[in-house]
C-alpha cells in the first residue's frame, strides 16, 4: 500500500472537512453526503484502512476485482459496484456486491431480478443516468431514464434507491454542475412519475464533490483524494 493508516486517516478528515465546507455552502446539513471510499486499482488493504476508519461500505469499478479482494477484508464491510456491468458477471456480482450503483439498461435489470430471486434476496440498485450526455460515459440516456425506472420499479428482487451519474470530464466546473442538476431535475420527475422515493443521488468524485453537493448529492465516489493517484494493478 503506498500510504500508511495515519496519512489515510488525516486524508479522511481533510475530504470530510471540504465535505462539511461545501454543504455549508449549499445550507445542507453535513450529514447528508455520504462519503464512499473507492477502492479501485488499490490493494485490499485499501478496503481495510477504510473499515478501520470507520466505514461500513466501499466502492469498486470491476466484478472480479472485488471479488478477489473481499475474502481477506473484515465480513462485515460491505461493497457497492460503481462500474459497468456485462451480462456474464451478474450472477457474481449479485454474490459480491450489497448495492449496483450502474443499472443502465431494462436487460441488465431483468437480469439481476433473476438472480436475486435465485438468491432469495432483495437487492438495492441505483439507476445510472448520463446526465451530462457525455458519448464516452454509460448510463442511460435522459430520455430513457423513465422507461428504465417503469422497468425497474417492477422487479420484485431489486429496490431502487435513486440514481447515479458520472460528470464529462472538463476544465469548467459548470460542465460537471450542469450534469449534476440534470440529474437531480430527473430523479425529481422520476418521483412524480412513479410516486415513489429516490432519495439516494450518488454524484460527485475527488474533482468535483463541490458541484455535486451544491446540486443535490446525497453521496460522493472519492478514490484519489483519499489514496492518491491508482497503482494499476
Ligand atoms: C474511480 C471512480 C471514482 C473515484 O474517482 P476519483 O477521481 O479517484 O475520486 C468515482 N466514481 C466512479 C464511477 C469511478 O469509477
Amino acid at each position: 500500500m503506498n500510504i500508511n493508516f495515519n496519512v489515510f486517516e488525516a486524508r479522511v478528515k481533510e475530504v470530510r472537512s471540504s465535505i462539511n465546507g461545501y454543504c455549508e455552502e449549499a445550507g445542507r446539513q453535513s450529514e447528508s453526503v455520504a462519503l464512499l471510499p473507492v477502492t479501485k486499482n488499490h490493494p485490499v488493504d485499501a478496503a481495510e484502512y477504510a473499515f478501520k476508519a470507520g466505514f461500513g461500505m466501499v466502492g469498486e469499478n470491476r466484478v472480479q476485482e472485488a471479488e478477489g479482494k473481499k475474502p481477506f477484508a473484515d465480513p462485515s464491510l460491505k461493497w457497492e459496484l460503481i462500474g459497468p456491468l456485462q451480462s456474464n458477471k451478474v450472477k457474481k456480482a449479485v454474490q459480491v456486491f450489497t448495492r449496483i450503483q450502474t443499472v443502465d439498461r431494462v436487460k441488465l435489470a431483468g437480469a439481476l431480478q433473476r438472480h436475486a430471486e435465485d438468491s432469495g434476496i432483495e437487492l438495492a440498485i441505483l439507476l445510472q443516468v448520463n446526465a451530462g450526455r457525455d458519448p464516452n460515459k454509460s448510463g442511460v440516456s435522459l430520455e430513457d431514464a423513465s422507461a428504465l425506472m417503469e422497468s425497474a420499479i417492477s422487479l420484485p428482487n431489486l429496490r431502487v434507491e435513486g440514481l447515479m451519474t458520472i460528470a464529462p470530464l472538463s476544465d469548467e466546473e459548470a460542465v460537471a454542475r450542469r450534469a449534476f442538476a440534470a440529474l437531480r431535475e430527473c430523479r425529481d420527475k422520476l418521483e412524480i412519475e412513479f410516486g415513489v422515493k429516490l432519495p439516494e443521488l450518488s454524484m460527485g468524485m475527488s474533482g468535483d464533490m463541490r458541484e455535486a453537493i451544491l446540486e443535490g448529492s446525497t453521496m460522493v465516489r472519492v478514490g484519489t483524494a483519499l489514496y492518491g493517484k491508482r497503482d494499476y494493478l
